[in-house]
């Protein structure tokens, strides 16, 4: 689903991705450690082409990210274009960025009914669905400010859900809440990937990469310096800087 041939991404003269490739499979979920700085984020916004790569190649589900490649020669991608591959990526941030003025229920049919021009009915009907999946069928009509940040978050992941993403990205969903409402943010992610959807996730909640990814990579400086089974690169991390990192957490 997604291939990364060397990607590199600069800000100026900032490098800030060096090379980094990789391979996620469909249905796999991959999750991202690494300090802060290191380029995670960079990484997850070149995938949905909120940032566009400088050098190497970016490819969703057999498409160049952003780019149009002729003779050998790679051409930017038409806005329309770059748009519609982007609406195929769901995103989920650490703050949630619900519309504080509409109702769960609003924010999560808004896109489907701008974007895809979803007949509202049917948006509605599909909204009810997704919000019963992660647990929030009673909230549908209330308002953002009336829910906790775990509730937010789960109406943030039903919001990007309803656009019937191919890939789902998720950059550290947890870590603007409190301790006690991570688990039912984590359980609905858990959830979704059993049901096959392919996920990267940057996040720092090692319980869930042990037990949910199916690859785990640890970037520093802009590089992937270490990647494996999650257990295995947890367990027994081969690398000085991995090593460093993971005792730091623990
Ligand atoms: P964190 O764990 O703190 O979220 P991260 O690994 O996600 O860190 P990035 O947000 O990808 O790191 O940032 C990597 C580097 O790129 C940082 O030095 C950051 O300051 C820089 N950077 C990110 N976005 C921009 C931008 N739009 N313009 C200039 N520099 C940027
Ligand atoms: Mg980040």
């Amino acid at each position: 689903m997604i291939v990364a041939d060397r990607v590199c991404k600069n800000f100026g003269a900032l490098q800030v991705l060096k090379g980094v490739s990789l391979e996620v499979g469909r249905g796999e979920v991959l999750c991202v450690i690494g300090p802060s700085g290191s380029g995670k984020s960079t990484f997850l916004r070149c995938i949905n082409h909120l940032e566009q790569v400088n050098a190497g190649r970016l490819y969703v589900d057999g498409e160049l990210v952003g780019y149009q490649e002729k003779n050998g020669k790679l051409y930017e991608l038409h806005p329309r274009e770059a748009a519609r591959q982007r609406r195929e990526i769901g995103m989920v941030f650490q703050h949630f960025n619900l519309f504080p003025h509409r109702t769960v229920l609003e924010n999560v049919i808004e896109a489907p009914t701008q974007v895809k021009k979803l007949r509202k009915a049917e948006a509605v009907t599909r909204a009810q669905e997704l919000l019963d999946r992660v647990g929030l069928a009673e909230k549908a009509n209330a308002y953002p400010a009336q829910l906790s940040g775990g509730q937010q978050q789960r109406v943030a992941i039903a919001r990007a859900l309803a656009m019937d993403p191919k890939l789902m990205l998720f950059d550290e969903p947890t870590s603007a809440l409190d301790p006690e409402l991570v688990g039912e943010v984590l359980a609905v992610m858990r959830e979704l990937a059993q049901s096959g959807m392919t996920m990267v996730v940057v996040t720092h909640e090692m319980g869930f990469a042990r037990e949910v990814a199916d690859k785990l990579v640890f970037m520093d400086a802009g590089v992937i310096v270490e990647a494996g089974a999650p257990r295995d690169l947890l367990a027994n991390p081969k690398h000085e800087r991995t090593q460093a990192f993971l005792s730091r957490l623990l």
